[in-house]
């Protein structure tokens, strides 16, 4: 069974590609390298670089390999850069996925997972929130996530294709090797701004927010471990190819943190003090964004394996303080 995996050169897509090569699989990655990193790509991928935008790439791709089902990664995914910037996000996330669509389904391939996020949900009515649950995106980024998942739908009616969306909550962790692990430019993430203040490259972190309507006022998220997520899209695979109905399902572990606790276990975790400011919120910030994970448990089989924050943490620093300088290519 040969896998593709579109954006296997990101955080996600590069843990996800390794974890498949690791169960065996024949794995094909592709990746325009705008984000991604050549150095993530596992051994033993086969790499093709491209933009998916570009239906010539997808075809020929999809006429020299025999793909049975695709993992589609390729994906912008700042929050920020959304708002500042939102045609860069449709062009990228909907237009590269409607090519990507029209040349999958000419190709008669008719299985694929794909990256959403908890975005789709943006202030959730319900903590923890379910796959059921009111989906109002606060931001460009977790719109086309959402416009997304409804291409997935209709297609999937018109054209018989089956499709998993994956709803992420916060993603952050490293694969246990230490070879491959988390390097955005910029950074934005709160788990490994925080590691770049342990290791010297950063000289403090701003807390986005302490007033909100929350135990310590700074707001919660559901930590959840990238060699878990990676895992997920196995299930998913797994699930589709036993015959699967098409479906959402949200990962997350189910429990949440709050900014100034994840600050605390990365203290305690590096043994260094890390400087901390309080700042103002961070705009679009939803106060709790905390999964439930029964769902994926119950449909897909999936559990998470390594949920403790400070093990997800110390996976994190083993890369971080490896890598000060990300993949430094
Ligand atoms: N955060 C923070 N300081 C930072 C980065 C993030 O206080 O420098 C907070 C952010 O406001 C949010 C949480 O940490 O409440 C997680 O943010 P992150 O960007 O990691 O993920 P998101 O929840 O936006 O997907």
């Amino acid at each position: 069974m040969s896998i593709l995996v579109l954006g296997g050169a990101g955080y996600i897509g590069s843990h996800t590609a390794l974890e498949l090569v690791r169960a065996g699989k024949r794995v094909v990655v592709a990746d325009d390298l705008s984000t991604g990193h050549i150095a993530a790509v596992p051994d033993g991928a086969k790499f093709y670089k491209g933009d998916l935008r570009d239906r010539a790439f997808l075809d020929g791709l999809f006429e020299c390999e025999k793909i049975d089902a695709v993992i589609h990664f390729a994906a912008y995914s700042l929050v920020g850069e959304s708002v500042e910037n939102p045609l860069k996000y449709y062009d990228n996330n909907l237009c590269g996925t409607r090519v990507l669509l029209s040349s999958m389904t000419e190709h008669n391939i008719g299985k694929i997972v794909f990256s959403s996020t908890a975005a789709v949900y943006g202030e959730p009515e319900n903590i923890p929130i379910l796959e059921t649950d009111r989906t109002v995106p606060l931001n460009p980024y977790g719109e086309t996530k959402l416009a997304m998942e409804k291409m997935f739908y209709w297609t999937a009616r018109a054209c018989g294709l089956e499709y998993v969306s994956l709803r992420y909550f916060n993603a952050c962790g490293a694969d246990r090797s230490g070879s491959i692990g988390e390097a955005h430019s910029p950074e934005t993430h709160l788990i490994p701004i925080l590691l770049e203040c342990a290791n010297g490259k950063r000289k403090e972190i701003s807390v986005f927010g302490t007033d909100y309507d929350t135990p310590d006022g700074t707001c919660v998220r559901d930590y959840i471990h990238v060699t878990d997520l990676a895992g997920a899209h196995i299930s998913a695979l797994e699930y589709l190819e036993g015959g699967g109905k098409s479906d959402i399902f949200n990962l997350g572990n189910g429990v949440g943190y709050s900014v100034r606790e994840v600050l605390e276990a990365a203290r305690r975790v590096t043994g260094k003090p890390i400087p901390a400011r309080e700042a103002p919120r961070r705009a679009g910030d939803p106060a709790r964004l905390v999964a439930s994970g029964e769902k994926a448990r119950s449909v897909l089989g999936w559990q998470p394996r390594i949920p403790d924050l400070e093990e997800i943490i110390s996976d994190a620093w083993r890369w971080h303080s490896a890598h000060p300088d990300g993949y430094a290519e």
